[in-house]
């Protein structure tokens, strides 16, 4: 039983700019996950996003969600992982299941999730609770997650990102430094320090060592802070009223249209597996416009 299993914890190197989370998902990874039947290789791609949007959302000083999409025109087709500011979160992924099978029966053991990828891209989606969403789409460089989201955090965001992700596909931790943009270090090598050292942590460190032990191994001639934990859950937002607004936005004549050709309308939920049938009845009622009270 680890008790560091499922938390966020944030530290800072005293008197510098450079600040670093700690994340480790074991029942939030597994929970996220349990109603989809992923081949190991995308179940340990999204365990490593997963860490990741928890790692990048508390970085942020927003209220509201994060979703990090990797879309790929390869055997994967697609990535998602939405983490909100409460570390809720949900993960999902498409991919042709043929030529997965084949990809890693031909470079087994090898396989790796980048083989996976073709003309690829990252989409990232800050959705905050008050005010207009902001996306990215950049293209995907390098060889790892870890690698793509510090390229995208350098290109994009001007902000030097660090990031190590390990997940085995039972439980998935990470680590991110990152060095606060427009503050100038009195110590100017001390990114390239604290950096060097991080990268000398090994997979199993990562994800078996309590923070404080794994934070005074790694840097044990620094002053690290580390701030009380955060926990972190599986949790989808899908629901009844969300699902009735998406058929209300799509039109009368998409509905009818569709309940013509099926009998009713069936939605699924890719995340949780929920299924949301409305049938002739309930769905006409979404574009009733209410009578007005009789007056006397
Ligand atoms: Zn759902």
């Amino acid at each position: 039983m680890h008790t560091h299993q499922d938390v966020l914890h944030p530290f800072i190197f005293e008197n510098t700019p450079i600040r670093g989370n700690l994340a480790h998902l074991n029942v939030t990874y597994l929970d996220a996950l349990q109603h989809q039947a992923l081949p190991l290789l995308l179940k340990k791609a999204l365990g490593e996003l997963m860490t990741a949007s928890a790692l990048l959302i508390s970085t942020l000083k927003m209220d509201g969600a994060l979703i990090l999409q990797l879309q790929s025109k390869g055997i994967l087709k697609l990535l998602v992982v939405e983490c909100n500011s409460d570390l809720e979160m949900r993960a999902t992924a498409k991919w042709d299941e043929a030529l997965l099978d084949e990809a890693i029966a031909e470079h087994k053991p090898d396989a790796t999730f980048t083989q996976l990828i073709a003309a690829g891209q990252f989409v990232i989606t800050l959705d905050p609770s008050i005010g207009e969403p902001y996306q990215g789409i950049v293209p995907i460089e390098g060889n790892s997650i870890a690698e793509m989201l510090e390229n995208y955090m350098l290109r994009s965001q001007q902000i030097d990102t660090s990031i190590w992700l390990y997940c085995n596909g039972e439980q998935t931790a990470g680590m991110l430094l990152q060095k606060l943009p427009n503050q100038q270090a009195e110590d100017v090598d001390m990114w390239n320090r604290v950096n060097q050292l991080a990268n000398t942590v090994t997979d199993a460190e990562l994800t078996q060592l309590a923070p404080e032990l794994l934070l005074t191994r790694l840097f044990h001639e620094e002053q690290v802070r580390l701030f009380d934990p955060r926990t972190t859950r599986a949790f989808c937002s899908c629901n009844r009223d969300n699902v009735a607004n998406m058929l209300t936005m799509l039109g009368q004549t998409e509905v009818e249209s569709i309940i013509e050709e099926q009998g009713s309308i069936q939605i699924h939920c890719d995340f949780c597996n929920k299924h949301y049938v409305f049938d002739e009845v309930e769905a006409l009622q979404l574009f009733e416009t209410p009578t007005a009270p009789i007056t006397h």
